[in-house]
């Protein structure tokens, strides 16, 4: 593991731009299930069911008993030590950006500063009807939380069946088209569009670091240099290694 660390961390310090993207896995050690946690809120809720806009214009109040238990559990959530360790990377000039899947603000609250949420954030809402937004604080404590024109407002994460806002894509595509390193952390990569932009690094002759748990549908083809473990751990490391080489 140690030369594999070693190598990912040479490739990262070779890379003029480089990206990390990030999934519901990298927050599980923060005490955020991902969807394949067990025992967990996804088993009492199936994502397919609750995260589903559809089933939120049918019934928001069903889906809002769904939100109100995320929004308490990534309310005690804080960020862990692989949050931190990229936000260290973007600090020290080796990282531009962070491209996450998550919903949880916990790279921002790491202190990462350029992050492109590509499925949105769960801190803001706005009512579907009449399109006015709040911030989450003036809604707080409400279940489900209402607009000043009488509808259920929905928070502005990206659920399924909905557009991924556009300029989080068009930058994300961008950055993936001419980036020579990128992480990929915590993501099962099977959720679309976001599996585009490993496989766009890629033909943009990037080198691929997986950390992950377990091997995904990227490791076989996809990835160059897997780091399986945590991902507390593996970024600490590649951290450490970075800085080891750089002599800091
Ligand atoms: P996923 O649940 O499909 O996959 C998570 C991946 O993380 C898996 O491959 C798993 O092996 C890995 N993993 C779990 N714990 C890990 C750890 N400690 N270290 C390293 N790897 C670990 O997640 P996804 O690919 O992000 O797709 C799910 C969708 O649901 C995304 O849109 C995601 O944003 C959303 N979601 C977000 C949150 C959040 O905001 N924290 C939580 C749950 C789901
Ligand atoms: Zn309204």
């Amino acid at each position: 593991m140690d030369g594999l660390i070693e190598k990912a961390a040479q490739a990262v310090l070779g890379s003029k731009l480089t990206l990390a993207l990030t999934g519901a896995g990298i927050s599980v050690e923060s005490g955020i299930p991902d969807f394949r946690s067990k025992g967990g809120l996804w088993d009492r809720y199936d994502p397919e069911e609750y995260a589903s806009i559809y089933s939120f214009q049918k019934n928001p109040e069903k889906v809002w008993l769904m939100l109100r238990e995320m929004e308490e559990i990534v309310d005690k959530a804080r960020p862990n030590a692989a949050h931190i360790g990229l936000a260290e990377l973007e600090h020290m000039g080796l990282l531009r950006s962070v491209i996450t899947q998550n919903v949880d603000n916990l790279h921002q609250e790491a202190g990462s500063k350029d992050v492109i949420e590509y499925h949105g954030n769960s801190r803001s809402l706005t009512c579907l009807w009449c399109n006015r937004h709040y911030d989450y604080t003036e809604k707080k404590g409400e279940y489900p939380p209402y607009c000043a024109c009488g509808k259920i407002l929905k928070p502005d994460v990206v659920f399924f069946g909905e557009a991924i806002p556009i300029e989080a894509m068009t930058r994300s595509y961008q950055l993936a088209s001419i980036c020579q390193a990128l992480l990929i952390i915590g993501t099962s990569a099977v959720v679309s569009p976001f599996n585009v932009l490993p496989r766009q690094a890629k033909q943009a002759g990037a080198t691929i670091i997986e950390i992950n748990l377990e091997k995904t549908v990227l490791s076989d083809h996809i990835t160059d240099i897997l780091l399986q473990g945590k991902a507390t751990e593996m970024v600490s490391k590649l951290v450490s290694a970075a800085k080891k080489i750089k002599g800091l």
